[in-house]
């Protein structure tokens, strides 16, 4: 009895997994398609404010997929197949090309763009994002590369000599989800970054938690003195806001202030706020 029961639940797991490599690869092979036709790809934006007067202080863009069947997917349920196929690679370049040149039209903020360890680990890397900008005609300055520790800490010394070589350039390197992973203090005094982004996990617990609040004043802590920005994201909550303010983050991203926007909305958003500020 027991052991009939024991392989219905194989069965049942062996099921749910050939499920999911079914849905992989479907994924995979849509991907591929939607970017050789750029077709159902879009980059949504989310805007930073610099702390002080919350002004627009830049955007971050942010990849979506309107997959024909699935309908809206979000970076969570296909950047892991594009990571694992090496489809980020032309990902990548489309949204950073979609994003630079949608951004040159508004001069002065910032754009961040998000990059993968397999972007790095492409050797055309510096190459075509310099073509890209070109292109585009983003001044280098106004891009803000966001990677994760796990990207910079490679022991791959090339992936830290192409960073380098971007750097050169004007472009600004940011340690995204700053407190997750390997995450250690001594990485931001270790590798050169211009800019750090707190972990939304320590923004949320914030209110609640104060092993949180002592990350988060360490972090701003130690930027300080290294001299770069702070960024808190997933700000939700004026309380929040509040805390991260008196710690002292130099700029706040969240649902508190926008989410992320659509072309269309961003456009919109960049146009019609005059001063660039946002009350809330
Ligand atoms: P991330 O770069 O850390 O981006 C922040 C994520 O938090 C975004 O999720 C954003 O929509 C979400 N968020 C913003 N404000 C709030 C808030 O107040 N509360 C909460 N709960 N969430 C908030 P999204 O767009 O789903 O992106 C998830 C991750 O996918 C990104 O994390 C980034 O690592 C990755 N990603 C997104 N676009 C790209 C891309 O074009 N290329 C690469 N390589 N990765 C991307
Ligand atoms: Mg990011
Ligand atoms: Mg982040
Ligand atoms: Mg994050």
């Amino acid at each position: 009895q027991a052991k009939r029961e024991g392989r219905g639940c194989f069965r049942r797991f062996t099921a749910a997994l050939d499920e999911q490599i079914q849905r992989s690869r479907r994924l995979e092979a849509d991907l591929r398609e939607c970017i050789a036709t750029a077709s159902g790809l879009e980059v949504y934006y989310q805007p930073l404010f610099a702390t002080a007067g919350e002004t627009l202080a830049g955007m971050e863009a942010l990849a979506r997929w309107h997959h024909p069947e699935f309908g809206l997917l979000q970076p969570a349920d296909f950047i892991p197949v594009a990571e694992e196929s090496g489809l980020i690679v032309p990902l990548g370049k489309w949204v950073l090309e979609q994003a630079c040149t949608m951004m040159a039209r508004w001069p002065d903020i910032s754009l961040a763009v998000n990059f993968s360890p397999v972007q790095l680990r492409e050797e055309a890397l510096v190459h075509d994002v310099l073509e890209i900008l070109v292109r585009s005609g983003l001044a280098p300055e106004r891009l803000q590369l966001e990677v994760t520790e796990g990207a910079i800490l490679d022991t791959d010394k090339a992936v830290r000599d192409r960073l380098t070589a971007l750097r050169a350039t004007g472009i600004k390197i940011v340690l995204d989800d700053f407190g997750t992973g390997y995450s250690s203090l001594t990485h931001l005094q270790k590798f050169d970054v211009d800019k750090v982004k707190i972990d939304k996990s320590f923004v949320h617990d914030i209110s609640s938690d104060s092993e949180s609040v002592a990350i988060v004043h360490a972090v701003t802590g130690l930027a300080r003195v290294i001299g770069i920005p702070v960024t808190a994201e997933g700000v939700e909550t004026a309380e929040q806001r509040n805390m991260l303010r008196a710690i002292g983050c130099t700029e706040l991203q969240g649902f508190l202030f926008s989410r992320p926007l659509s072309p269309d909305d961003a456009a919109r958003f960049l146009s019609g706020t005059t001063k660039w500020t946002n009350a809330a």
